[in-house]
């Protein structure tokens, strides 16, 4: 290696990548699964913590070789214990990831890209359009970040990830595929395919190909249950129209009991009437799934009004009755600005947030400071 060629980020390799790669530093390919294990044990900084590796392949290792880390970001708690972290990104671009604590569970939703090209109606990450794809290092860091923090904060382990944040992640297939491989290897972030979600607005031949390599659920953003309305809230329609989406749910490969969840974001008096909830049951019979209804955050576009709870339960009602298993979702971190349809790269403005999780709002999971 001379002292032009970067060095590689080992952030970005899955394990038969790290492989190949200490194969060609002439070691044995064992020595990259034992790397992986170091890579992603919390605390590791450095080759030079790596133990049980020679000292001159540590030596070798920190001439060719980084481990990125997100070690510049911000965090914001949301009233309700939803906390938004802002990511630096080394291009001076920024990202955000969701964390969302239930009883059970901690779940981190995962931003893919820097921007979307996508432009759904009612998402402000659509209004930036597309800027690039996150690098698989850059996904993956999101969640070692988050997963220090959470365990530093005494929140308990991150336990679910779903790709909900920033970007469609099947647009960024080849990167999210890398990821998904090391959250799910056991000697990597070791994360169960079951507690994987990913979530894409609709991009039929990248589907078939996650549902051909991946075990992790799918969930679909629907938000209408015909093209007229579909097209104009979401223009991936025009390309992929709902009856061949639905098809491609309908053979989507999975494992036996699996079912898809099908996100709907009900907006008063476009997608919400009976009509349309009727229109749905029927557009989705014989797809094994569960149905996620949320009402629209305006603030993601204030033209759509958020439906009156009668409505939705009403709505709701309906589908139950035709069978169907159906949610209301609460929108989380809204007064951060870190609910669904609301990211948009500015977690880093406005003064106070704290630097790397250390005020008191934030370790407490009470209100934070930054909120009245
Ligand atoms: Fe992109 Fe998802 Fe927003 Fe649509 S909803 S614009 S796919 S980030």
């Amino acid at each position: 290696m001379n002292a032009q060629t970067p060095k590689t980020d080992l952030k970005n390799l899955t394990q038969e990548q790290l492989v190949r790669f200490v194969e060609s530093l002439g070691q044995p390919s064992f020595r990259g699964r034992q790397l992986l294990a170091w890579i992603y044990k919390p605390g590791i900084a450095d080759f030079s913590q790596m133990t049980d590796l020679a000292k001159e392949f540590r030596a070798v290792l920190a001439r060719s070789a980084t481990m990125s880390r997100f070690d510049d970001y911000r965090v914001e708690c949301s009233r309700d214990g939803a906390v938004k972290f802002a990511f630096l990104l080394e291009d001076g671009r920024l990202i955000e990831s969701v964390l969302i604590p239930e009883e059970d569970r901690n779940t981190l939703c995962v931003s893919s890209q820097v921007g979307c090209a996508m432009g759904c109606g009612f998402c402000l990450t659509g209004t930036m359009g597309f800027i690039r794809n996150l690098s698989t290092a850059e996904i993956v860091n999101q969640v070692c970040a988050v997963r220090d923090w959470t365990l530093a904060h005494d929140r308990g382990p991150l336990t679910n990830l779903v790709f909900m944040g920033m970007g469609e992640p099947l647009a960024n297939l080849d990167h999210l595929l890398d990821a998904i491989s090391i959250f799910t290897e056991q000697r990597g972030l070791d994360f169960s395919n079951r507690r994987i979600t990913v979530s894409t607005c609709g991009l039929v031949p990248q589907m078939k190909k996650l549902g051909d390599l991946t075990d992790v659920n799918l969930a679909v953003s629907l938000h209408a249950a015909n093209d007229e309305v579909r097209s104009r809230l979401m223009p991936v329609n025009n390309r992929y129209p709902i009856a061949e989406l639905v098809e491609t749910c309908r053979s989507y490969r999975q494992k036996r009991r699996k079912r898809i969840m099908f996100e709907y974001t009900l907006l008063a008096g476009i997608n919400d009437s009976d009509r349309d909830a009727e229109q749905l049951a029927s557009l989705l019979r014989e797809v094994p799934c569960k149905i996620n209804l949320l009402a629209v955050n305006p603030a993601g576009n204030p033209a759509f009004a958020s439906p009156s709870p009668e409505r939705i339960l009403r709505f709701q009602l309906i589908l139950r009755n035709r069978g169907y298993t159906v949610f209301i979702r609460q929108s989380r971190g809204e007064d951060i600005a870190a609910a669904c349809g609301q990211l948009a790269g500015k977690g880093w403005e406005g003064t106070g947030k704290e630097k790397n999780g250390t005020a008191s709002g934030c370790e407490t999971g009470g209100p934070s400071p930054l909120t009245p």
